[in-house]
């Protein structure tokens, strides 16, 4: 139960006074629909009204305040024209401009003869001075109000300034004074305010250096922000600890001759990650483990053989992958390994369904099946199992804590293994991950030859074509990818994939097909199967093909309107070829001009090919939100804590979220209430469930 204190700030913006429903709708767009969301609204910057400026002296483009008084009101020059009031001080002349405005009104606001102060930015009419739309305005005695330094908030359509401005001074004015949770030593030497005090300033920045990340009112906060998160995960790990885990301890019958019948052999960072993952199988506590490794690093198998592990324990390990195609993909890199050594693999997502689904229900439910491959449909309710010992959880980023710990109840003592091959910095990590163990496979399988990368405006396509038709001509395979506007999936937005095919095909013949997001499970897969049996030569694509699929011999990737994917997205695309032993090549087909950070994003490209190095470029190209696919993941996203602006602070965090936890495990005393009111304030509280009773 969210603690009473904190009520005021979960109510509705409408409980603000000035705030109806149609600005609530609006605030909603730019904060969200509570008060707290507004608390929580940093502003993006200041405007500083502090400069009292004489008429003669205004310049163009700046913000200013100017006493003014008022001369004439001048009728528009036509109905589209704006109004316009000439005003004046001892030193000149200026114009107050408005659109749309009642003369009335502006006779009211504006009396002729009076003197009024306003703010606002200044432009140029025929010569003269000239306010549209002042920002502020009053008689003389609010000079010492307007002519001060004001927060500027992100804002939408409708939404004017002054209406944000409001509604977050109503908001702060909610925020209660709570107990401190942060460590009263490290406060002090941070010399940061109080969390009310912190809300406050950050709304009423007193210099535009109020805004950096690290004025004490904003790292109090963001830390704030951290901490919860901290807690949160610290108490969520903790709990999956306690729940006891089971040795699980395998006798190689079965992962043996499978490493046996391997057309390779293990590299020595797979076989030390997998000893680390079977080590910990091994011991009595609960395994919770990532694993990292870049695309085409080799991490099925390694998967694989941990599942094995679990099966000789005799028990069943379940590989859940966040899309369809993805579950498919391991289905067949898996399935026929396992049928190798007579181990079967079902699979459950949302295709299979009536008879054939109660049919894999069936044998999951009663042992037969040892391994499955599937995706959110094994989370299912219905879907038990005889005995669970090991969840694989791929492309983890794309599901939440809780969906780790749904599959994880459907066994007793569970093992996890989190699979990504987005390579995190250190820092992200903590964030997303707490402090959970991380194994990673460093390096790629031998043999491998770096994928050669260029760069082309799109005005050399016939050029670019020219050379996949040579590559194909040759026997070779290619992937085409377009991209999706707006991330969607939407029949409209698939013009450019569809297009592409269209051109494609008419100059190359049917070697070419086409998969996309929107296309049938069934269709899809038969695509794809006729392109990695080497039936179609391109594979038109939308970014559907971005994680997992693999077709060592396609060796050529072409990434149309390369400028609007992210970093991290062009290096998992990318790592779609470079997966057999030969010259693989992707090109980067641009739309001109190019931005300065699309620049940057192709040049890093085609700089290095070490996913390290390019998620730490990533992170300082674009906010971390986007590079851990907080969008479509249950992971948290963060209001106020920026992790690059403040990665200095995610490490503190996770040890005073550590030693809150070890002083007072169940939060009773006075710290741990606090540390409750902080969860509920960040809405980290799931957590709190995790906690012993209460
Ligand atoms: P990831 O899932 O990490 O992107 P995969 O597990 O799909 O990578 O492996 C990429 C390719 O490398 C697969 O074709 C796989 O069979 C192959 N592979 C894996 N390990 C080795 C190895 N030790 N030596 C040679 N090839 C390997
Ligand atoms: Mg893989």
């Amino acid at each position: 139960m969210r603690p009473p204190i904190l009520f005021p700030l979960f109510a509705e913006t409408t409980a603000l006074g000035g705030v109806g429903a149609r600005v609530a709708d609006l605030i909603e767009k730019v904060a969200g629909r509570r008060v707290i969301d507004l608390v929580f609204l940093a502003p993006a910057g200041v405007v500083d009204r502090r400069t009292i400026r004489r008429i003669a002296e205004l310049t163009d483009g700046e913000t200013a305040t100017v006493v003014v008084r008022i001369d004439e009101h001048l009728p528009p020059s036509s109905n589209r024209a704006p109004r316009r009031i000439r005003a004046s001080d001892p030193s000149g002349t200026m114009m107050i401009g408005f659109f749309h405005a009642r003369a009335e009104t502006l006779m009211k606001k504006f009396p002729v003869g009076e003197t009024r102060v306003i703010s606002g930015r200044i432009d140029r009419y025929h010569g003269t001075p000239q306010m549209m739309h002042p920002d502020r305005d009053g008689p003389e005695e609010s000079l010492s109000s307007i002519a001060v330094v004001e927060p500027v908030y992100p804002l939408t359509a409708g939404l004017v300034p002054r209406v944000v401005v409001k509604a977050a001074a109503a908001a702060i004015e909610r925020v209660p004074d709570l107990p401190e949770w942060q460590d009263t030593s490290w406060l002090k030497t941070r010399n940061w305010p109080p969390f009310r005090q912190a809300a406050i300033r950050l709304h009423n920045p007193e210099t535009p250096a109020d805004i950096d990340p690290d004025a004490p009112a904003r790292a109090r906060l963001a830390f704030d922000e951290l901490l919860a998160n901290q807690l949160a995960l610290a108490l969520v790990r903790r709990s999956l600890r306690r729940l006891k885990g089971r040795p699980t301890r395998g006798d190689g019958h079965l992962s043996g001759p499978l490493e046996a019948a391997l057309p390779f052999s293990l590299t020595g960072s797979q076989r030390q990650v997998l000893s680390e993952i079977t080590a910990d199988m091994a011991a009595d506590h609960r395994m919770l483990r990532l694993l990292q490794g870049d695309v085409g690093s080799g991490k099925t198998v390694v998967a694989l053989l941990a599942m094995l592990t679990a099966v000789e324990a005799g028990g069943q390990a379940a590989l859940l992958a966040p899309t369809e195609i993805l579950a498919r993909q391991h289905l067949q890199t898996v399935a026929p390994l396992a049928a190798r050594i007579g181990i079967d693999t079902a699979i459950l997502t949302g295709r299979e369904k009536g008879k054939t689904r109660s049919r894999v229900l069936e044998r999951l439910a009663d042992g037969r099946s040892a391994l499955v491959v599937g995706t959110h449909a094994l989370l299912e309710e219905d879907v038990a199992f005889r005995d669970l010992r090991l969840a694989i959880i791929d492309e983890q980023h794309r599901f939440g804590v809780h969906q780790r710990l749904q599959l994880t109840s459907k066994g007793q003592g569970v093992d996890v293994l989190v699979m990504t091959a987005t390579p995190i910095p250190r820092t992200l990590q903590l964030t997303a991950y707490g402090d959970m163990e991380v194994s990673r496979i460093i390096g790629k399988p031998p043999g491998r030859q770096p994928v050669k990368t260029v760069a082309m405006p799109n005005d050399r396509l016939d050029a670019v074509i020219d050379g996949l038709r040579r590559h194909i001509d040759g026997g070779g395979q290619a992937y085409w990818v377009c991209p999706l506007v707006e991330d969607s999936e939407d029949v409209a937005d698939l013009t450019p994939a569809t297009t592409r095919f269209e051109t494609l095909q008419t100059l190359l013949g049917d070697r070419v097909g086409l998969v996309h997001g929107r296309m049938k499970g069934a269709e899809k897969d038969a695509v794809m199967t006729e392109f990695a049996e080497g039936r179609l030569s391109v594979l038109v694509a939308t970014t559907v093909i971005e994680v997992g699929v693999d077709v060592p011999n396609a060796t050529v990737m072409v990434i149309e309107h390369a400028e609007r994917f992210g970093l991290a997205q062009l290096h998992q695309l990318r790592g779609r070829v470079g997966r057999g032993t030969g010259q693989s090549s992707c090109v980067l087909v641009y739309a001109q001009p190019l931005g300065a950070i699309a620049k940057e994003r192709l040049a890093t490209l085609r700089e290095t090919d070490d996913g390290f190095v390019i998620a730490e470029r990533d992170l300082k190209l674009r906010g971390a939100g986007e590079l851990l696919g907080t969008r479509q993941s249950g992971l948290p996203a963060f209001r106020l804590a920026d992790p690059e602006a403040h990665q200095d602070l995610m490490e503190p965090a996770t040890d005073q979220a550590r030693l809150i936890l070890h002083r007072d495990p169940n939060l009773e005393g006075d710290v741990g209430k606090a540390a409750r009111i902080l969860l509920y304030l960040f809405e980290r509280d799931a957590a709190i469930r995790y906690l012993r009773s209460g």
